[in-house]
Formats: C-alpha cells, structure tokens, sequence
C-alpha cells in the first residue's frame, strides 16, 4: 500500500520513495492513555506496537467476516507527511487517534487449526487479506496463510503495496494456491516506485497467477502543468498497457480516492486536486450512511473501465467502480446524495 512522493515540504513530485525513519512522526501516546488501556489487549501499551497474536477471521465496520491479518502495521505511514500512501492510509490515521504505533508492521501468529475452524464459518467464498497492515512485510507467514484458505476451498485476496517483493518462490506457491495479487498505486507513485511492482505482477502472470491493479484515482487540478501531467500519467495507468506480458494482461480496477481533510495537518495530497465532494459511507451494520465517515471524493473518473461485479450502493468497501458499467457512482452522485 504506501508512498511518498512530496518533497519534505509537500510539494511537487520526488523521485525516491524509502519511507523515513523519523521516530517523531510516529506519534506514540503515552502509556496512561485512555485509549491505550482500552486497546491492551491488541496493542502492547509499554511500546505502543501491536501484539503478536494467533491470526483469525475478522469482520469490520466496512467488511463482512472475511478478512485476515497476517501483519499489522506497515512502514508506508511514515510517508507523506506521515499520511501514509497518497491518498491518506485510513489505517494510520486510526492508529494515531489509538496511540498505536502503526509505522512498525508485526506479523501475526499463525496456527492452522483455528484458521481452518474460522474458515469454515466464512459464508463468501473469498478472503481479503490486508487491511490493519501490508502483508508484505511477513511474506512466509502471508504465503502459509494463503495455502490454509485454499485448503478451505476459498480464494485469498493480497492487497499490498509490495514494499518488500515476494521471492520466486513465495509467487510460485501463491500462484498455486490461486491466490490474487491486488497491487494498490496511483499517479503520484514515482517510476522508481512503480518499475519493482511491476516486475511482480509480471513474475506473477508469468508464474500462471491472477494480477490486478488497484489504481487509486484523483480528480487533478486541471488548470496547472503538474495537474495535467497528472492526469496523464492518471490515463496511463488505467489503460493497464503496461505491467503485462505479452498477452497476459492484469486486470486493472478504478479505485477512486477517498480522502479526509484532517483538520490538524493537510495530506499534501491536496495541493494537486481539483474537483471533490463530500459524502459518508455507508457501514456493514445497516448499509446506511452514517454520521461518523467523513470522505471527499471525485467518485467513479473511468466508467469504461470495468473489473466489478458489485454495486456501488450495495457494496460496504465502496471503492465506487461501477457494475458491468451501469452502476457507477460518479461526482454528480455523490451531490445528490
Ligand atoms: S497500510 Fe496500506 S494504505 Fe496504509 S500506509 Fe501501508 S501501504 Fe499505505
């Protein structure tokens, strides 16, 4: 998931994107802290790092229960400002508000039996695997995990933002165990952040597994250079020609950026955005818009682009693509919502 690509001032494009090691970003609460008394049982409260635990099955407030965590935490929070990927990570800002420190991934524990237990109660048929953390910071358990939700005869879903590549071999028993690879980018990721991800989805197409790109899209500012360069970088990444082999080709699904404002400290983000409008998202409670989601978004920019099956209003990720091109949530939507 994450990378910066601003200047140690928020502005403009950088070509290097090693996340910093600055410890003062990390933002750790005291130990007394209310919320980290609340929150001991996952998050040790000495270090403010989360605890190793046995893995299992879990639900959130956007997802129903399928979803995995072979890691919390990821080292893509201190990008960006301490933002977390481009388009603001969800996941890190959380975390400040629970003192935890997301910035340092730790890999969960694996025990088959529980996972195989838990499986069976999995009413979908796949497993996403990736939200609190980058898988791709313990590939070997990550790949172990993947192999047991196969075993239950489901798919597992990977989304990362590959800031450790699997070997060869953890893609050949991936690809094995029918896994699919989601790899998230956007148009602010630099080449030299994009040349090694692209060479995984090739290693992985090439090993016989399935690729997508979750290409996060803005609404660029128009009205200057680096806007419109934006935009085309923007169009490249979502015609999928390139990350491909021959004529294995990736899918490549639009998922439009939602972004929070943050009222302490402003995503640089921001500063090449044009049109966005506000709307709340809906949770896995009651599918109805609640008062707590605060999302400003340019909705669905490629309708023609089509990798769904899901529609917009139904579905709780609510990444907004449209389903087989007739269900898509556009800006003037959002308005009318
Ligand atoms: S968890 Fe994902 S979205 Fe968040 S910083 Fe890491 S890679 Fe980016």
């Amino acid at each position: 998931m994450p990378q910066c690509l601003h200047d140690q001032e928020g502005r403009g494009l950088r070509t290097e994107s090693t996340p910093s090691d600055s410890l003062e970003d990390r933002q750790v609460q005291p130990e007394t802290s209310p919320f980290r008394q609340a929150t001991a049982k996952w998050i040790d409260p000495v270090t403010g790092q989360f605890r190793p635990r046995v893995m299992r099955v879990r639900s959130n407030s956007k997802n129903q229960r399928n979803i995995l965590e072979t890691v919390y935490g990821c080292t893509g929070a201190l990008t960006n400002d301490g933002h977390g990927c481009p388009w603001g990570c969800y996941a890190v800002f959380t975390c400040k508000k629970l003192g935890a420190d997301f910035a340092t991934p730790v890999p969960q524990t694996l025990d088959r039996r529980v996972l195989l237990r838990d499986l069976r109660r999995v009413r979908q048929d796949w497993v996403r695997i990736g939200i609190m953390g980058d898988p791709c910071f313990a590939w070997t358990t990550t790949v172990e995990a993947c192999e047991v939700v196969r075993e239950s005869e489901k798919t597992p879903v990977v989304i990362s933002r590959f800031w450790v590549p699997p070997s060869d071999d953890e893609l050949r028993t991936l690809a094995k165990a029918g896994a699919v690879l989601h790899g998230s980018i956007c148009a602010l990721d630099s080449d030299s952040f994009l040349g090694p991800r692209v060479r995984v989805c090739q290693d992985y197409l090439r090993w016989g597994g399935r690729f997508v790109w979750r290409v996060v899209t803005f609404h660029f500012d128009d009205t200057t250079q680096t806007g419109l360069d934006l935009w085309d970088r923007q169009d490249h990444l979502m015609s999928g020609d390139f990350g491909g082999i021959d004529d294995l080709r990736p899918l490549v699904l639009e998922t439009p950026a939602r972004l929070m404002k943050g009222r302490k400290q402003r995503n640089p983000t921001w500063d090449h955005l044009g049109e966005w409008a506000y709307f709340k998202a809906p949770t896995t409670r009651d599918h109805r818009f609640t008062p707590h989601n605060h999302n400003w978004t340019a909705g669905v920019l490629y309708p023609e682009r089509d990798a769904c099956w899901v529609g917009c209003r139904k579905c709780t990720v609510q990444c907004l693509v449209p389903q087989n091109g007739e269900d898509s949530a556009t800006l003037e939507d959002f308005l009318e919502w």
